[in-house]
């Protein structure tokens, strides 16, 4: 199949609906990225990458960064940490309180912000502090990333905090039910300090690329998670990677994928190859609405859907 003229095309056939959606402006200085711009970036096994668009440019991977982090938690505690995270699709936006309080405080999924602050939490009570958990979580993904340079950006972190009460109060309430183990104020900056990662869509498709070949890298043939755990990886992402449209997603693009309010979207077509997509403008559920059309096209026109 030829990646690139299907690419091209996505690209072309993408321009109209550019400009359609809405920037996330709940964080400040995400609010500030202009509208219009596009990237995906396609990785195969043998390395061979396949791109459009602005695949240089560094966005806020923001809730992508949810899929490494419960990657590390999974290799840590294996099933023990179904104890303090389920696996079910919310149905619920990503933020919110009412679902955890009658839960008792146990978060429907690693992908909604409860689920993934309660991830963090088991992060930093396993490596002790919140600066080594966080220096893991960004070795692991410069590691699968294949850019030793990666970093988060401090000034989306900060403006994450300042307007941050709602996530400091799902930590606070799961701590009000004893699912809390460390510093609320310390956790969740670890956790907006994850999500401020920046990454391109050439370096987010490629870490992506382990968990499309069950949990090892077919480049480097390093293994991270079993493919047993990647199995559970993916099958969060298919069911709960795109918060309360999830259902719709898998109907419409049929592939495991997690998005971000930065626009980004990075999805695994398991066996075959990992994909980003970035576009800003973000649909009413928080998604990128281009980015989530161009992945529909791409598995339309190339038969590369897990259905
Ligand atoms: N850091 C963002 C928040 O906690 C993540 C949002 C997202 O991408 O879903 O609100």
């Amino acid at each position: 199949m030829n990646y690139q003229t299907i690419l091209d095309e996505i690209y072309d056939e993408i321009q109209p609906e550019l400009m359609r959606g809405k920037v996330a402006d709940y964080i400040p200085a995400l609010a500030e990225v202009e509208k219009g711009q596009f990237a995906m970036t396609v990785t195969l096994k043998d390395g061979q990458v396949f791109s459009v668009g602005d695949t240089k440019k560094e966005f806020s991977i923001q809730s992508i960064s949810k899929v490494f982090t419960f990657t590390l938690a999974l290799d840590i505690y294996s099933k023990e940490l179904y104890k303090r995270v389920g696996v079910e699709p919310s149905g619920n936006p990503f933020n919110s309180l009412v679902q955890l309080e009658y839960e008792n405080g146990i978060p429907r999924n690693p992908f909604i912000n409860a689920g993934a602050i309660t991830i963090t939490d088991t992060l930093i009570s396993h490596y002790k502090d919140e600066y080594k958990t966080l220096e893991v979580i960004m070795n692991f993904i410069r590691e699968i990333s294949g850019n030793p340079q990666l970093s988060f950006d401090p000034i989306v972190a900060r403006s994450e905090m300042e307007h941050g009460d709602r996530n400091l109060a799902l930590a606070r309430l799961m701590k009000s039910f004893g699912n809390f183990d460390n510093d609320v104020i310390a956790t969740v900056m670890t956790y907006f300090k994850h999500c401020a990662i920046t990454m391109n869509t050439e370096e987010l498709s490629r870490s992506m690329l382990f968990l499309a070949f069950g949990g090892t890298d077919p480049i480097t043939k390093k293994k991270f998670i079993t493919p047993a755990q990647a199995k559970r990886v993916n099958a969060v992402m298919l069911t709960c990677g795109h918060y309360d449209a999830s259902g719709e997603f898998a109907f419409h693009v049929g592939l495991p994928a997690k998005s971000g309010v930065g626009g980004g979207i990075a999805a695994t077509v398991p066996g075959k190859m990992s994909i980003a997509v970035w576009s800003p403008g973000l649909n009413k559920y928080g998604n990128s609405h281009a980015g989530t059309l161009a992945l529909e096209k791409f598995t339309t026109k190339t038969g590369l859907s897990i259905f």
